[in-house]
């Protein structure tokens, strides 16, 4: 049977979302519209709101842009009743809960450098993966003690956990899902071999120390919950709602990113009012029938999920002006 135990924070029996923006750019419409979903469905219900910058790695991170991102949620009236918190500033938290899981023998160390790790062994087009565009093997599971001790006189090892059985959740979006996590997805990284912690990893971590009750994200994290879930699962803590949205594509179908100055708040805020942003992606998020100019607070009453599109949102041509 599986053991759990509320996860903590105030606010029990209440909802908890949270703003996980990662701070290495300004934002772009994608993440503000998952902000904007996240904030809409937790204040709909009367809940609160965490911010948690996810600045672990901290080669592509910086506080200039996670202070930036405050005041561009700001702008929009996005407003947080916590934080923020800094990953980067959670190392300690997250060793203990390695520990945890070390404890219960389901860590071990990997020796595999990047090359071997997507060599042809690796099926290609898989359909949930692990660590970026592989599925891992499982490799350096069963290596004993004295060949460890040699291999880390020569590299420090990356730490993976060995995964067992069936997730399975139900999205309030989309539906229900389950992943058989050592055939589609296999053991994945839990500390990168420089000692920095894993998305997968804090992301739990973290969700669960702050009593958060409910994940709002995009589409493109949907195959990362079930290995969320095994953490979860092992720790014994109770997991949050899920709600992934749809992902905005650019014009010509591509994700948009950081590097497209043309959906970043830079661009947008020279041409529009946080107003007239507010109301483009609301009715995106088929909140409005119309684009018209709107405080994010003066959608909160009108809400609803079942308005949300479920398919991957075009942006239409001349949509920014
Ligand atoms: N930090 C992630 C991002 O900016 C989001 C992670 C999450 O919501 O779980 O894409």
């Amino acid at each position: 049977m599986r053991e759990t135990r509320p996860a903590g924070g105030e606010g029990m029996g209440k909802v908890v979302g949270r703003f996980a923006p990662t701070p290495s750019g300004r934002m772009h419409l994608g993440n503000l519209f998952s902000c904007l979903l996240a904030w809409l469905s937790a204040r709909a219900q009367g809940g609160r709101i965490i911010l948690r910058m996810e600045d672990l790695d901290t080669q592509r991170t910086s506080r200039a842009y996670g202070e930036q991102i405050m005041r561009d949620l700001e702008l929009l009236g996005l407003d947080w009743d916590e934080g923020p918190y800094w990953q980067s500033e959670r190392g300690e938290y997250y060793q203990e809960r390695l520990k945890e899981l070390q404890s219960l023998g389901v860590v071990y160390k990997c020796f595999c450098s990047r090359a071997e790790l997507h060599g042809a062994a690796n099926p290609a087009n898989a359909p949930h993966v692990a660590d970026g565009d592989y599925i891992y093997s499982g490799k350096c599971r069963g290596l004993d003690e004295a060949r460890i001790a040699e291999l880390e006189r020569r590299r420090s090892p990356a730490l993976r956990l060995a995964v067992y059985g069936m997730e399975s959740f139900t999205d309030r979006h989309y539906g229900y899902m389950e992943q058989d996590l050592p055939r589609e997805c296999g053991d994945f990284i839990l500390r990168r071999s420089d000692g920095v912690f894993a998305y997968q990893l804090a992301v739990a971590a973290d969700d669960g120390a702050m009593g958060v009750t409910e994940v709002v994200r995009g589409r493109d994290l949907l195959s990362s919950t079930p290995r969320q879930l095994q953490l979860y699962r092992l720790w014994g803590i109770d997991p949050p709602e899920f709600a992934h949205i749809p992902l905005l594509l650019a014009s010509d179908g591509r994700r948009l990113s950081k590097r497209d100055g043309d959906v970043s708040l830079d661009a947008l805020g020279e041409r529009f009012s946080p107003e007239e942003i507010t109301g483009r992606l609301a009715c995106l998020a088929g909140q409005l029938d119309r684009p018209e100019p709107v405080r994010a607070g003066e959608l909160v009453k009108g809400f609803s999920w079942e308005k949300v599109p479920k398919e991957d949102i075009l942006l239409p041509e001349g949509f920014l002006g």
